[in-house]
């Protein structure tokens, strides 16, 4: 019966009928009734607001604070917070509408900016328990606007970006010496705090010993106003230093809590929700492909560009692939709410031990991957479709294309996303090997077995001093 009142919606659009893909090829049957409701307001935010915003961001790289002030009010910058703490406990399924609707109807780039701050509200979430600093932090989320994100990616690791090598954190009296340098980190400069991930106090070499932190704006160096890309360009990602002392309340999380946190509150969320933003910056694309498509025509034959039987065949295959894409990202999405009394943080405070996403960490890194690969597709595929005219910034494809292209090499890249699923895939978890510890022996073995006998000398000779060192 709900299905049936769903189809019979007529998508808006400032009051008209949208003109893109109908709620007949959306998967509403994930959403509940509450869900469908806030699609259909975030979507008139996007229209009036968030996506005439992102036009000036990418003309500008202004930073988009009023789009970001509209989710506010919408209650969705802390929508997974517990009631508890003020939110609205949105489960994984809503995480996954959302994000896809901001960047399809609105602004990819703010889309980026939610992302990198939910993902941190997470890493505070999962280790809220008697730290009152994260409390406090939590129920300003809404309440103030309080855009958050993520530093993590190191200058020397790229797309590992679990790697932290530029960093060390020394116990000193009353707290911790923390410093870090990080690029790429979105809102630098702009948010107004971060998470950031170093190795942990007595760093003994294994950088899988990682430790989490809490910093305002006002104890780190961002970078405002310096980026300046191809696309994306809202975002104001930039390189971020950290030289501070912070006091103990502000370790999130015990020392060594760093590889916990990824796996059960970074990872999870951002790779399903980049799988989701990338879905739909896809669907964006079709959409305006299929509002061109159809009053183009072409005089000499009486056609528009939706009656050629290769712009069927075109526009099916997007649509097919990306349908795929993102109803495998909702099909995750329930898993994990499956597994997480429906994304209830505070099954963490009931047990500090519990860790239901790890167990299915694999699933939201191929949701990511694939909605990466599919708005690259998809994007190229839509603006030939729109001819000439999609060269045109008035056309707005041109730089939904830009957009589309940075899913692909935002960490992981698909490259090492592919990699994590293969190995792990073909020779078992433990080869996924995230911080490069694994020997293998048998192609050690084989280059040394390539060795004359002074070269083995040799490698023996340094092998020892190595050792006696
Ligand atoms: C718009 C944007 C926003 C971002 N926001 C954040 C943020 O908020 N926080 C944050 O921490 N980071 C952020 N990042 C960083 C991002 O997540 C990546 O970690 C980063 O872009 C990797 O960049 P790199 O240039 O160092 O890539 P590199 O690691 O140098 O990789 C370059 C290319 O080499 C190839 N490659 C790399 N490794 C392998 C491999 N093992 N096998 C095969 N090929 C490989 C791939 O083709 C890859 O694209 C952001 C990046 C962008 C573009």
């Amino acid at each position: 019966m709900r299905e049936a009142e769903s189809l019979d919606r007529t998508k808006q659009w400032g009051g008209k009928p949208y003109p893109g893909l109908g709620f007949d090829f959306d998967p509403q049957w994930y959403l509940t009734d509450e869900q469908r409701d806030l699609q259909e307001r975030l979507i008139r935010a996007c229209h009036d607001v968030i996506r005439p915003q992102a036009i000036v961001s990418d003309q500008t790289g202004e930073y988009p604070w009023k789009s970001l002030e509209a989710l506010a009010e919408l209650g969705i910058l802390g929508c997974i917070i517990p009631r508890k703490y003020g939110g609205r406990a949105e489960n994984h399924v809503g995480v996954t509408m959302i994000t896809e609707t901001l960047a399809r109807y609105g602004c990819p780039s703010t889309a980026v900016i939610f992302t990198m701050h939910l993902v941190s509200v997470a890493a505070l979430l999962f280790r809220a328990a008697g730290n009152e600093e994260a409390v406090k932090v939590l129920r300003r989320i809404d309440r103030d606007c309080f855009v958050g994100s993520a530093s993590y990616t190191d200058p020397e690791t790229g797309g590992h970006f679990w790697y932290p090598k530029i960093s060390s954190v020394e116990i000193v009296p009353g707290g911790y010496h923390v410093r870090k340098k990080s690029a790429f980190t979105t809102s630098s400069g702009y948010a107004r705090w971060m998470i950031t991930q170093t190795v942990s106090p007595n760093f003994s070499g294994d950088y899988s010993d990682l430790s989490v932190f809490l910093l305002y704006a006002d104890e780190l160096k961002g970078s405002p106003g310096v980026w300046d890309a191809m696309g994306m360009r809202g975002n104001q990602s930039g390189p971020v230093e950290i030289d501070v002392v912070l006091p103990e309340g502000r370790m999130i999380g015990p020392p060594g809590d760093g590889a916990a946190s990824n796996d059960e509150a970074i990872d999870p969320l951002a790779m399903l929700m980049f799988g989701a933003l990338y879905n739909g910056v896809a669907l964006a694309c079709m959409d305006l492909a299929r509002g061109h498509a159809t009053k183009r025509r072409h005089a000499q034959y009486g056609q528009s560009i939706a009656d050629y039987a290769t712009t069927h065949d075109v526009f099916g295959r997007c649509l097919i692939d990306v349908q795929a894409s993102r109803v495998y990202a909702f099909a995750v999405s329930e898993l994990l709410d499956r597994n997480t009394r429906n994304n209830d943080w505070t099954l963490h405070e009931d047990d500090p031990e519990a860790m239901p996403r790890t167990a299915w960490t694999v699933w939201p890194f191929k949701a990511k991957e694939l909605g990466c690969r599919m708005a690259m597709e998809v994007s190229d595929r839509m603006l030939q479709l729109h001819g000439g005219s999609g060269y045109s910034r008035k056309a707005g494809i041109e730089r939904l294309v830009r957009d589309a292209k940075a899913g692909w090499i935002m960490g992981p890249n698909n490259e090492i996303t592919r990699q994590i699923v293969g190995r792990w895939a073909l020779l078992g978890a433990e080869a996924a090997d995230f911080w490069n510890q694994r020997v293998n022996e048998p192609l050690l073995l084989n280059e040394l077995d390539k060795l004359d006998e002074d070269g083995k000398r040799a490698i023996v000779a340094r092998l020892a001093r190595d050792i006696s060192d």
